[in-house]
This record gives structure tokens, sequence and C-alpha cells, in this order.
């Protein structure tokens, strides 16, 4: 078998492997192995068996190449791991491997390369996604992967998040954009499915006077579901396209930020760098870019005092940490404080940090795990009696809607909302009168004291 990963990365991952030390305080705070308690499916199982596959080459054994597609890459083990496992690089590494090895079955070959291919073009997404709605509950029935895209077509978030009358530029006064200038992430899968989260983002930043530079780049990918799909070849041209637009507009002065709401497309452009290993000149434009990228509420929350929250609302919140702004961004705080500023009374939920089962294109390639722990997530959401589920990330929001009839938002959309914007679907006849008291009352993280809230100090723009 030949494959094209370069021998100095390959001796990289069997290092990043190297550097387990086996003690296994990761196994608790992994999903897969919480679910089953089988140690191949534990983080320091996977990397004994990726260690045995770049150590030996060749056609990598069916059990590795199993317990490698059921890791979610939600790097909740990178969290934990106190001896600083670089788990992030080994597991895209592996994929890769996997990928190149060419032991998957063609039929298998031509799903991965037919889901990323439509998943990555917003105009056949939104096909797929209207014909499954017409289809109805006789697509969902189907068996494999056509019945699993259904289910997810028709969860409840997919319309949740549909555009209900108000235009990006509502609100937004003539002449009043002097207050910074940043462009904004559309991505690929959100420009289909969830267009109305960055209106609402469009709209609250032009009413903090922040103008929203147009980049050209409406509906592109950002290369993170070729990256957990193994196609660092495909990932590398859909980045490439994004790093060398944005360097040139802040090199430009055009932009000082690229404010990204979709923390799954965030995780991997921060590590944009790593990508670009094997070309130093675009390496170091994406190391530019990497800096200038922020998550939407880290944006907000650096600006907090700005913000145009004229109609505070004091709905209870269940906000669900992503695990690529939790694990891949160690983003936490700033949700919660900017959601607090605006009123809203969160509540934390129970195993925050295990993934909802969105993971990219998990929930399809993996439905049985992914179903397990969707259900485990919403029963913890369920316990602390939300009025709405909130999350930086629109996967995490449709997976969840499959096992809750709980409303879903963007946290943004909750912002937008409190600035004078559209209440969430499901929150369209919400009354603060019904709600019950604020349990959290004394907490600056739960009751809207986001000025007691430090900023992060990773702040790089
Ligand atoms: S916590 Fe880190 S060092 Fe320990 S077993 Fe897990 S990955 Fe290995
Ligand atoms: S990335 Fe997530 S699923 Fe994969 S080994 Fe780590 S904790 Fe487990």
């Amino acid at each position: 078998m030949q494959t094209i990963i370069p021998t100095e990365r390959l001796e990289q991952g069997r290092k990043v492997a190297d550097t387990c030390v086996h003690f296994g305080f990761c196994t608790s705070v992994c999903p897969t192995y919480v679910l089953d308690h089988e140690e191949n499916d534990s983080p320091r199982g996977r990397i004994a068996l990726i260690k045995d596959m770049l150590a030996e080459g060749g056609k990598p054994p069916a059990a590795t190449v199993l317990h490698v597609d059921r890791c979610l890459s939600c790097l909740s083990c990178a969290t934990t791991c106190a001896a600083g496992v670089d788990y992030r690089s080994l597991i895209d590494t592996a994929r890769e491997y996997i990928e190149q090895s060419g032991v998957r079955p063609l039929s298998e070959r031509l799903k991965r390369k037919a889901l990323s291919y439509i998943m990555t073009h917003p105009r056949l997404l939104s096909v797929a996604t209207r014909a499954a709605h017409v289809a109805g509950g006789a697509a969902a029935r189907l068996p494999g992967t056509l019945g699993t895209l259904a289910r997810l077509s028709n969860a409840r978030a997919v319309g949740a998040f549909a555009a209900r009358g108000l235009g990006p530029d509502e609100g937004i006064r003539a002449g009043s954009l002097n207050a910074g200038k940043v462009t904004l992430l559309d991505g690929c899968v959100q420009s289909a499915l969830g267009r109305e989260i960055n209106d609402a983002a469009r709209r609250l930043l032009g009413r903090m006077g922040i103008e929203v530079v147009d980049s050209g780049l409406a509906g592109r990918c950002c290369g993170a579901l070729d990256l957990h799909l193994g196609h660092r070849g495909a990932a590398q041209r859909h980045a490439a396209r994004l790093v060398d637009t944005w360097h040139t507009l802040l090199e430009q002065g055009e932009i000082e930020a690229i404010v990204v709401t979709t923390s799954g497309c965030g995780s991997v452009i921060r590590h944009y760098s790593e990508l670009f290993q094997d070309d130093p000149p675009r390496r170091e434009r994406a190391a530019r870019v990497e800096q200038a990228c922020v998550d939407i509420t880290q944006f907000l929350n650096a600006r907090a005092q700005d913000l145009p929250l004229t109609s505070p609302i004091p709905a209870r919140v269940a906000y669900h940490d992503s695990c690529s702004l939790k694990h891949g961004q160690k983003i936490t705080r700033e949700p919660r404080a900017v959601l607090g500023r605006a009123g809203f009374v969160v509540a934390d939920i129970a195993e925050n940090h295990l993934c909802c089962g969105s993971a990219g294109t998990y929930n399809i390639l993996q439905p049985e795990i992914a179903a397990r722990l969707g259900q485990r997530k919403a029963g913890n959401i369920e316990a602390v009696r939300p009025d709405i589920i909130a999350a930086g990330n629109m996967g995490c929001l449709v997976q969840i809607s499959l096992y809750t009839d709980i409303p879903v938002a963007h946290t943004v959309q909750l912002l937008d909302w409190a600035a004078g914007g559209p209440p969430p679907r499901g929150m369209e006849s919400f009354t603060p009168a019904a709600q019950p008291a604020d349990e959290h009352a004394e907490d600056p993280l739960h009751n809207g004291a986001a000025s007691a809230v430090p900023e992060t100090s990773d702040l790089l723009w």
C-alpha cells in the first residue's frame, strides 16, 4: 500500500501517540467509552490502535478502522489529558491514513465522497433537503444513510432557522457603520439550512455600528467536513481559497476580524496553519487568518458595553456547549456572559462535556451511537426545564431537536431577539410573567452580570 502522507507527518503522528502515558484520565470523559465501556472506544485505546497502525504500515486492521470511525473528534479527551497529547492532529492523521489505504469498500468510499460533495454545495443540499421534506415520513423510514439523511432534513430545527420577515439590514441606520469592519463566514451547510443565523448576526453587528464586509465567499466550505472525513487534500483546497481571500482583506486593512457563527468551522479555521504544514507561504498566511478568527460570542463579549440590548428577555435558556466551542476553542464563558447580559437565565446542563452526537457527518455515518448520545443530551436538557435551548453550532441544534420538543436557537438569534429582532420559532408567545424564579440570582455567570465575568485572555485580533 502506498500512501501519499509525507513521512515527516507519519513520524509526527507516531511521536504524538508516544506521548500518551496510558493512565486513562480521558476515558471517563469520552462519550463512546461512557456509553459502552469498551477500551478500544476510549481515547487511550484508540491511541494504541493508531500507534500500531502508523508503526506497522500497510492496510489497517478492520478493528482499527471501526474504532477510529466511532470517534466523534469531540476533543473532550484533549481537554482532560494532563500529558497534553495532541489528539486533534493524531485523529486527523489516522483518518487520512485510513482513507488513503484503500481499505474501505468502493461503495463506502463513494458514499463518503457523495456526502462531502452534497454537504459542501449549498444549492444541492437545499434541493436534497426539500426533496426529503416532500417525501416526509416515507423517506425517514428508509434504512441506512438515506433514511438518516431524511430524518435530519426533517428535523424541527431545520425549519426553525427559516427567515421570518426581517432582513439582515433591519434596524441599521444609514451611515452609522463606523465602529469597525469585519467579515462573517457564511459556511456551506449553514448557508443552505440556517441563513437566519447570520442574518441575526448582521443585524446585531450593524446596530453596534460594525460593518460586515462581503468577502465574496458566500456558501464556500471552510474544509472542516472533508478534514473530518480524512479527505485532507479536499480540505486544503477549500481552505486555500478562504485563507488567501481573508489574508488579502486583513493586509489591506479592509477587515479587522473574521467572525464565525458555526463553531465547527471556527475550530478548524483556528488551526488552519496545521493544514498547510507542507506549504510554508500559505502556512504563514493561514497563521494570520487564525489570529483574526473569532467566535461571534467572543467578539460580542469583548464589546459587551456596545450591545444594543433594548429588550432584555428573562427566558430560561439551556446552553449547550458544542464540543468545537468548548473543547476545540476553549470558549465557555463568553456565550453565558452575553446571554446573561441580555437578561436570559442560563441553566447549565449535566454532562455538558459530552457530545450530542452531531459531530459533522457523524450522525449520518454512525447513526446508532449518535442517537444514543442525542437522547442522553436531550434528557439532561429537559431535566433543567428550559424555555429554549441555545448553542453556537447549527449541527448540534439540528441533532438535539430530533430528541426533544423544546425550541432551539443559535446564541446570536437570542441576542438579536433581545435587541429588537424576531423571536426564535416556538417563542413567539413567550411571556416573562410565566417564568419560574431565577435560582442562580447570585451567580454572575447566570444572571446577566456579564461585567463580573472576566474577558477571555486569548483574544488576539
Ligand atoms: S489522559 Fe492523555 S496521556 Fe492519559 S491515557 Fe488519556 S490520552 Fe493518554
Ligand atoms: S475525540 Fe471524543 S470520541 Fe474521540 S476519543 Fe476523544 S473523547 Fe473519545
